[in-house]
């Protein structure tokens, strides 16, 4: 409550969670009200009855959200209430269904949720998200393990990559909050034009344009309301507003990609003029193919991150397949809707006038990761100076 949420005395929570996590969620609630909720009221998702719907349902159920749910959280945010997510579903749910109905559910989805997730992604509202081990997961990530070994195993690498493992975690978080605002300092100082991503395989060289006006973030946050939050947990990374019109070359995914219950393994992408012209994987080709045909803006970046190849996480060298951890274990680039609070007085502008300044709009969000121990990154001025910002992997 006191790093991650900030929760205020007196302020609603909203949670939602998995029903796995339901021992977690309990303990999350009995901490909030004796931090001062003034009411805790949690979502929870059920595997087997999404799934359940995906074996079930009429074809006509995926291309509906219930716009009424989302309209109450977006009614709640608004209201004052903080948001806690907990993240811990099964990452390969719907690895086996139809991707043509994942995409169209999760369209509807997106679509519904627009109202609540700009408060989000605007950050009017303090917020943050944090992982539960749930059994389908831990399998996942520890096959070669029997259920429980494996589950205290994941239990244990969150807990590491989350940087709570110390005595004092209060105080490791604030001191690591610190590096990370020195880097962003550093890069905002800067005022690159773009940055170059290349590795000696050949396997990537992508250069990635930066927003006029772009604002580098990274650890806690100042929300809208006034409240400092670490919107992750964990969280690596320093991250900016891409120009969505300027990003040229080719890259290929360092991890597999875990998208609503989907599995995307080597993904390589070719930009042109800030538009994917060309995106194949050796697994789950359809689904990526489908997610960047969401709408015009999800086929242009949202998000371009650096971080370095000595964190926890990359160090511990687990796959969690989920975005949370992995994304923290290695640069990555979002496809989709840009953050507003990435661009110089972004917050108060317009969709308009976020345009005009190079920030991409789209319903998806979805991060993917191209950093490894061999990445080299420079950041490039206008003229086309380079000086290099990360050398196999790490800040230089
Ligand atoms: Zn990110
Ligand atoms: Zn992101």
């Amino acid at each position: 409550m006191r790093i991650g949420l900030g929760l205020q005395p007196g302020q609603e929570l909203v949670l939602t969670a998995p029903t796995d996590a339901l021992p977690l969620v309990r303990l999350i609630t009995a901490h909030a009200y004796k931090a001062g909720a003034k009411l805790v009221t949690t979502f929870y998702s059920d595997d087997a009855a999404t799934l359940a719907r995906y074996q079930n349902a009429p074809d006509e159920s995926f291309d509906y959200a219930p716009a009424w749910y989302h309209d109450a959280i977006a009614t709640a945010f608004k209201s004052g209430a903080a948001r806690m997510g907990v993240t811990g579903a099964n990452p390969a749910l719907l690895a086996q269904q139809d991707p043509a109905k994942v995409s169209r559910a999760n369209v509807a989805a997106s679509k519904a949720s627009k109202p609540a997730m700009e408060l989000i992604t605007r950050h009017e509202i303090n917020w943050t998200i944090v992982a539960a081990a749930t059994p389908a997961w831990a399998k996942l990530v520890f096959p070669d393990d029997p259920e429980p070994a494996a589950l205290s195993k994941l239990w244990d690498a969150i807990f590491f990559a989350s940087r709570i493992t110390s005595d004092d975690p209060v105080a490791q978080w604030k001191q690591h909050g610190e590096n990370l605002k020195r880097r962003v300092d550093f890069l905002n100082g800067r005022r690159y034009h773009s940055l170059r991503f290349y590795t000696p395989d050949g396997a990537t060289d992508l250069t990635v344009g930066l927003a006029d006006q772009h604002l580098w973030a990274g650890g806690g946050t100042t929300a809208g309301n006034g409240v400092y939050c670490q919107p992750n947990i964990p969280t690596e990374e320093c991250f900016t507003t891409p120009h969505k019109d300027r990003v040229n070359g080719f890259v290929t995914a360092s991890k597999p990609l875990s998208h609503q219950g989907t599995l995307i393994e080597n993904i390589r992408c070719e930009f042109k003029d800030g538009k994917i012209v060309k995106a194949t994987a050796t697994a789950g080709e359809e689904a990526i193919n489908k997610l960047i045909s969401t709408d015009e803006g999800a086929r242009k970046l949202g998000e371009v991150a650096l971080v370095p190849h000595n964190s926890p996480i990359a160090q511990g060298g687990i796959l969690f397949w989920n975005t949370l951890f992995d994304e923290n274990a290695a640069s990555h680039i979002a496809l989709g809707q840009a953050y507003s609070t990435c661009l110089i007085g972004g917050e108060k502008m317009s969709n308009e006038e976020l345009a005009k300044l190079g920030a991409n709009e789209s319903l998806i969000h979805v991060d993917w990761m191209i950093g490894g121990p061999t990445m080299n990154v420079d950041g490039l001025a206008e003229d086309g100076t380079a000086e290099p910002l990360m050398r196999a992997g790490d800040w230089v």
